[in-house]
């Protein structure tokens, strides 16, 4: 295998930032990935696997391991020799069609093609750059959906065993940007998810921006719109409201909207009676991240040097040429500690930080 050494990271992440990876790798086919896990193994380096780099903050010293690019390519219709018993389950309901997309792939050309099919499922979750491997790590989720929703089943490797195991939706423990990739960091190398999507269905414009979106246009009954005329208004609304990461350094949003008891979120209300909060099934509220930082930080459009926070949109990073991740630490933690100070609450990133 063609394991290449010092390779800079900036040019593989969206934020544009970070050193070099000491080792690093393509994986192409499954086979390359045990034996990339073996070198690691054997050299005593830690892995990373990226797919575009689109949720990851590289630090400036690099990463002292092995960066394996996950580049395994593939997409199968319907049931396969690899679904599990539940993935079968669901391939057993005729208006379901189970789609097994190889890591590698990109996660929007998934979703085109899965509305050009008039497939549902996927259609709120447009536009959400990087690969179809990441999706289940952080459970991605966007205008009131999950990936976790059409999730039945993950393929991965399993370093600890040294083999490649199936995971069923349960297995991977998901909840909001959360999963049990996250939580056993390192130890699972995604190659491939099953996805459950309908033939029929009704899509979910509940959200309230797609909401309002299909209002102005006087398309209030969900029946009679279908899941491309929701990506549409997905891809639409984003563009709106996040910079283009092909020119800007970004990773979208970089902060996780926090979760509270309902008795702090009152206390909040007390200070701040225009706090936006959304109540979840287990009695704790949502609040949102973009909100705290606009009201408290005053961040939209804020810039210290060549890092700040978009001016359509509190909530996200973007850096200029010339950024260090140092200098997004730096910026972060003192929007995260003034936050702290006014509300008691503490921002977490959303991105993963890499050194
Ligand atoms: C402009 C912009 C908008 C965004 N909007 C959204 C949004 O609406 N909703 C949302 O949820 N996210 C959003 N994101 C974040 C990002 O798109 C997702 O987290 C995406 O899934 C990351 O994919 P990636 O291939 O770039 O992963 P990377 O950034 O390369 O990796 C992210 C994490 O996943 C791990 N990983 C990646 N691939 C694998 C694999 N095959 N096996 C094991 N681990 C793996 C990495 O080690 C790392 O920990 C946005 C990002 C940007 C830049």
């Amino acid at each position: 295998m063609d394991i290449r050494e010092n390779i800079p990271l900036a040019p593989y992440t969206t934020l544009k930032i970070g050193g070099p990876a000491r080792f690093f790798a393509s994986a192409t086919k499954e086979s390359d990935i045990a034996e990339l896990v073996r070198f690691a193994k054997k050299n005593r380096r830690r892995l990373l696997v990226i797919g575009e780099g689109t949720n990851i903050l590289v630090a400036d010293v690099g990463f002292s391991g092995l960066v394996i690019k996950m580049e395994i390519k593939g997409r199968r219709v319907s049931a396969s020799a690899s679904a599990s018993a539940s993935a079968s389950a669901s391939a057993a309901d005729p208006e379901t069609v189970l789609v097994e997309a190889s890591a590698g792939e990109i996660w929007d050309e998934l979703v085109d093609w899965s509305v050009s099919e008039g497939l549902y499922g996927l259609e709120n979750l447009s536009a959400i750059p990087g690969t179809v491997g990441a999706a289940p790590i952080q459970n991605i989720g966007a205008y009131g959906a999950d990936a976790s929703n059409v999730i039945t089943n993950v393929r991965a490797f399993d370093t600890s065993k040294m083999a490649f195991v199936d995971l069923s939706n349960e297995d991977c423990r998901f909840s909001y940007r959360d999963s049990i990739f996250k939580q056993k960091k390192g130890r699972y190398i995604v190659t491939s998810v099953i996805f459950a999507l309908k033939k029929r269905g009704r899509v979910n414009i509940e959200y309230r921006d797609l909401k309002e979106y299909f209002k102005r246009l006087g398309k209030t009954d969900p029946v009679a719109l279908t899941p491309k005329m929701v990506r549409e208004a997905v891809i639409e609304i984003r563009w709106g409201k996040l910079p283009d990461w092909k020119k800007w350094g970004t990773a979208g949003s970089f902060f996780k909207n926090p979760i509270i008891s309902a008795k702090r979120y009152e206390s909040i209300k007390a200070k701040y009676p225009d706090a936006p909060g959304f109540p979840e099934p287990d009695g704790r509220v949502k609040i949102s991240a973009a909100w705290l930082l606009d009201r408290i930080c005053k961040a939209k459009g804020l810039m210290e040097g060549n890092v700040g926070m978009y001016e359509n949109q509190a909530l996200v990073l973007v850096t200029k040429p010339g950024a260090t991740a140092a200098a997004v630490v730096d910026f972060t933690t003192k929007l995260i500690e003034q936050i702290e100070h006014e509300t008691t609450v503490k921002l977490e990133a959303e991105v993963e930080w890499v050194n």
